[in-house]
């Protein structure tokens, strides 16, 4: 090889080098600068997927569709459904406007005839006794025919209004698909406590969600709710959580942080901003105002 056909070769390894460099350098720029969009497209997507995963198992339900909604069920609930439509109807335009987003097309609900199909659907014991669930886009509700006690259509729907778990389930709805499931754990949990309380008047409180006792730390409610022992002082702790913050700081900085969250930033961050307090900080102040109302949460 001669001298300038070394240097030819020389040359064109560092080109190769400097382009393979300047390839790297632009992905490493984009994941960068698009972490959140990639994290809120693959949500979107395994939530879809989720969706999709368990409306197969529901072939063979009946359909009623109204303005908002697509509701799938099952024949011992032909009677209740219209109800249980129209319920949820009366729910979507306060849920919307109080979270400030709505959502593209039809939510997503399937009644479910009795406790053991509504668990099956999950694989959770049937002991469990929720009402309703929000997971993966949609929003699986018991029929109101097995808790509210009563056969009479009105008080039937009077009690599904008061009691049941249409409010609480949107919010997590309406909020998970406005941020893309960018929040923790116990902040959907007290902000469909908090919604719920505010359109129905509805509290969940059991002896032992009483604050007169060893309270969950910020952090134990963050980073382990659903393993938490006690699930009713969670829920209640979380719940408080989000009161404090609208009661303390007003409705506007709530609506604002869920903007933020919506927009792709963290939750500490988004409560700094807003709210001026994140981690202990946030904690301290929390308790600080739940011991100032004893009245209201040591029952
Ligand atoms: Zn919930």
């Amino acid at each position: 090889m001669t001298g300038k056909a070394v240097l030819f070769v020389h040359l064109r390894q560092v080109a190769l080098v400097l382009a393979i460099g300047l390839v790297v350098a632009v992905v490493a720029y984009a994941v960068a600068t698009h972490t959140e969009a990639i994290r809120a497209f693959t949500y979107d997507q395994l939530r879809d997927r989720g969706k999709a995963v368990a409306l197969a198992r529901t072939r063979g339900f009946m359909k009623l569709e109204s303005q908002h909604y697509m509701l799938e069920y099952e024949a011992p609930d032909a009677a209740v459904a219209p109800m249980v439509l129209r319920t949820a109807e009366s729910f979507y335009g306060p849920v919307t406007r109080d979270l400030g987003y709505t959502p593209h097309g039809k939510v997503t609900l399937i009644l479910y005839p009795d406790r053991e199909e509504l668990s099956n659907s999950f694989g959770w014991a049937s002991t469990q006794d929720a009402m309703g669930v929000y997971y993966t886009g949609v929003i699986r509700v018991l029929s109101p025919r097995v808790w509210t006690g009563t056969d009479d259509p009105v008080r039937m729907e009077r009690s599904f209004r008061k009691n049941g778990p249409i409010a609480h389930e949107l919010t997590h709805y309406v909020l998970d698909y406005k941020t893309a499931g960018n929040y923790p754990r116990w902040f959907t949990e007290g902000l469909a406590q908090y919604e719920e309380h505010r359109l129905t008047g509805f509290v969940w409180i059991e002896p032992e969600s009483t604050f007169n006792q060893n309270l969950y730390t910020l952090a134990d409610l963050t980073d382990r709710f659903d393993r938490l022992a006690n699930q009713a002082l969670a829920y209640r702790e979380a719940f408080s959580l989000v009161s404090f913050v609208s009661e303390r700081f007003g409705p506007d900085r709530l609506n604002a942080l869920i903007d933020d969250l919506a927009s792709g930033t963290s939750f500490d961050r988004a409560m700094k901003q807003h709210v001026g307090l994140a981690g202990d900080d946030l904690q301290k102040a929390w308790l600080t105002w739940v011991y100032d109302h004893p009245n209201r949460w040591n029952q």
